[in-house]
């Protein structure tokens, strides 16, 4: 509860607080402004009508009109040095640093046709405008710096400069040639990858020789060896160092891959039974530590005690379990081919399979991975996200502890390119991704040459539908489940809300009164119902489509900011937020934000809302609430989704495949689905009678 306080006066932080998000969305229409009508036509008169404010109010937080774009250049430009500064943090490896510069300009959220139209616009007044100049020389030089310092470690100083400068030409270039191709040539994950190829090219070609500096701390003839770096994990609700961690290069990553496969052969040929022997102690030791494991989950992720304490490590649990007693069960089949002949099919292993993680459910992710492939005789090398691979290692641990023979289930760390190592290596036979859409297709890409067996789980942005005769309470209880657990960094997320036209208006009172009672706060204190979102970065994205969504005429409930109170200062924690007034087209409605936005829309009938729920290239999860089963089945039946729920939300059990269609992703976690997933069959004929041959 708040304090009483007199009324008419809002305190100074509030009011500032109110001011920066007023300050923000006008900088987001003016974006909109400027990618739709260009620089000469973004007046204050524009921009006020488009905001709905007067452009006195306009005039009054940025001057004239050159105020106003000079703001909004320097938004530009400073979200990207945030997401540069936030990944070359964490990458620790000279090349990983080069490819967060890159990445952090490419990104999809700056790599499309708003945000690019943006700058484009303002970077054709560049020349005629001294406040415009200063920004962008001061980003030109910011990005050439970061990467001649990065460089340096891999060359000589006479070509890192050279090299520094051909990157952030290839940057600016892919970009004009994406705007003057009318954005067909648009694509984020194909500029990063071109960037990518042609770095390593140069590199190559220059031989990655050391600097000077990095000469004098090397010996004699040793090479530069990326392994030598680390990476840095940080607790996102407080900004503590936690722990650092070695990165695997592709040296590591043969040594790792030879010791699978040595090791899975042994453990492919125990009976099944045997195998899930050792699953069945894992999940014990799993439930055994659950408190311990928690709370280290809950400092690498930012996620309440709350939460991990019965979700995260429990889940895990449950899967190794199911797949312990799935294991014992495996069979193939006897067929009947008459009186000469049977045939029979052999359930076998792949091989060596390799699992990369996402951040938001690290210990449950690699759970789901690790059992179903251990479960069918395989060997796994595992990727945590590089921002939370601390219970990965733990989880290596207890395998071993449990008696899986080491080499087995094997953690190894590093950025996107420990990750591509996984996916291009010769004898890694399978990659099953948990990440964005992007990332999939780059997984799905490289994985081509070495036809690897892939599972893709990726992005969404899912429907959930709430029809006029559904319980409204436990509705409210689906449509909180499904967007704010875990800060709403939660894949399958019903982060589109239909609600229908006549219980709308009761829906959202329900809905805001407990949004406003939900506890934000330390996420180790187990009273605390939100934590912190992953990063600085997200952060950043986060608010940024908040500040969206304001733009684009969706009226905010409730909710809406960073929240900065007392020791939260120094983490990322935002405020749930939930709008109204959405529309289909809207941002916040159509990208997957991955955090505590919650979007609501406003329906009139069941073919109507099946057409809108359906609208959109995601299909990870979908969920109904109506006391009409026979409409619930109809519609669920309909949806274009993997995962579907009736009257809840987001509820898991290892025994029901999960997983999505479309660009959601491919294949399936968990259930017997799983199996065809990491295994793969063998046809055997035996004659029995003599062969007849003709010859
Ligand atoms: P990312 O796609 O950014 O990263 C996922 C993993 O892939 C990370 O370990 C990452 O390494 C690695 N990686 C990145 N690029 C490559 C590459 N080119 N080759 C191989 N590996 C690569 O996802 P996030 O970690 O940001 O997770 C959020 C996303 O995951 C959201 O879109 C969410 O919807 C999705 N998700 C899907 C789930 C599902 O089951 N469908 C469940 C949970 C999340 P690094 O950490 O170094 O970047």
């Amino acid at each position: 509860m708040s304090a009483p306080r007199p009324a008419g006066r809002r305190p100074t932080a509030q009011r500032a607080r109110e001011e920066e998000g007023r300050r923000r969305q006008l900088i987001e229409v003016t974006i909109d402004s400027l990618a739709e009508v260009g620089y000469v036509g973004s007046t204050l008169a524009q921009i006020a009508g488009r905001a709905g404010l007067s452009a006195g109010l306009v005039a009054h937080y940025f001057g004239d009109k050159e105020g106003l774009l000079e703001a909004t250049f320097r938004a530009l430009a400073r979200r990207v040095a945030t997401r540069m500064q936030s990944r070359a943090k964490l990458a620790r490896s000279a090349r990983g640093r080069i490819q967060a510069i890159v990445d952090a300009h490419l990104a999809p959220e700056e790599f499309e046709k708003r945000t690019a139209s943006a700058w484009l616009s303002l970077w054709g007044q560049v020349p005629h405008t001294p406040g415009l100049k200063r920004i962008q020389s001061a980003y030109q030089r910011r990005m050439l710096t970061n990467l001649r310092h990065a460089l340096r470690a891999l060359l000589r100083a006479e070509e890192a400069g050279p090299l520094a400068a051909m990157i952030a030409a290839m940057i600016d270039g892919v970009w004009l040639r994406a705007a003057l191709s009318d954005w067909r040539e648009a694509d984020s994950v194909a500029a990063r990858a071109l960037l990518a190829r042609f770095i390593e090219q140069r590199l190559a070609e220059g031989g990655a020789a050391p600097s000077r500096a990095a000469r004098a701390a090397t010996p004699a003839r040793a090479p530069v060896r990326v392994s030598t770096a680390t990476l840095t994990t940080i607790n996102p609700a407080t900004g503590e160092r936690i722990a650092e961690l070695p990165i695997a290069d592709a040296a590591a990553i043969d040594r790792a891959v030879a010791r699978a496969r040595s090791a899975q052969r042994d453990w492919a040929s125990l009976p099944g039974a045997a195998r899930a022997r050792v699953l069945r102690r894992a999940a014990d030791l799993l439930r055994g530590r659950n408190l311990e494991l928690a709370r280290l989950e809950t400092r690498d992720t930012g996620k309440p005690i709350q939460e991990t304490s019965v979700v995260d490590v429990a889940s895990g649990a449950d899967c190794f379990e199911y797949f312990a007693a799935v294991a014992a069960t495996l069979a193939g089949d006897h067929v009947d081919l008459g009186r000469d002949a049977f045939g029979y099919t052999r359930r076998e292993p792949l091989g060596v399979t390799a699992g990369i993680g996402a951040w938001n459910y690290p210990l449950q992710i690699a759970c789901w991975k690790a059992a179903p492939a251990l479960a069918c005789g395989n060997a796994m090398i595992f990727k945590p996200a590089e921002l939370t691979p601390l219970t990965a290692c733990e989880l290596e641990r207890i395998l071993i502890e449990a008696g899986l023979p080491e080499g087995v289930f094997q953690v190894v760390h590093g950025h996107a390119d420990t990750g591509r190592l996984l996916t291009g290596h010769p004898q890694i036979r399978k990659i099953s991704l948990t990440g964005e859409v992007g990332t999939g297709q780059a997984v799905m890409a490289d994985s081509a040459a070495t036809l690897k067996h892939i599972t893709l789980e990726l992005g969404g942005k899912s429907p959930l539908i709430v029809f006029d005769d559904a319980r409204l309470d436990n509705a409210v209880s689906g449509a909180l489940l499904g967007n704010f657990y875990s800060a709403g960094e939660v894949c399958s997320n019903g982060t589109r809300v239909f609600v229908h036209r006549r219980v709308r208006a009761q829906f959202i009172e329900r809905l805001a009164t407990r949004v406003r009672a939900m506890r934000i706060g330390d996420p180790l204190d187990p009273a605390t119902q939100v934590g912190a979102l992953i990063s600085e970065a997200h952060l950043e994205k986060v608010l940024g489509y908040i500040a969206r969504g304001e733009a684009e005429g969706a009226r905010r409930v409730v909710g809406g900011g960073r929240v900065t109170t007392g020791e939260l200062a120094s983490g990322y924690f935002v405020a749930p937020t939930v709008f109204e007034a959405c529309q289909d087209e809207m941002s916040i409605v159509r990208e997957e934000i991955f955090g505590p936005v919650m979007a609501v829309l406003e329906f009139e009938d069941e073919e109507e809302v099946i057409e809108r729920a359906n609208a959109t290239d995601f299909g990870l999860a979908a969920g109904v609430f109506t006391e009409d089963l026979t409409r619930a089945h109809r519609v669920i039946a309909r949806l274009e989704a993997g995962t579907c729920w009736i009257n809840h939300y987001n509820v898991t059990p290892v025994e029901l495949p999960f997983g999505g269609v479309k660009l959601s992703g491919l294949g399936r976690e968990n259930g017997r689905a799983a199996l065809e997933h990491y295994s793969q069959w063998k046809s055997v004929y035996v004659a029995l009678a003599k062969i007849d041959a003709p010859y």
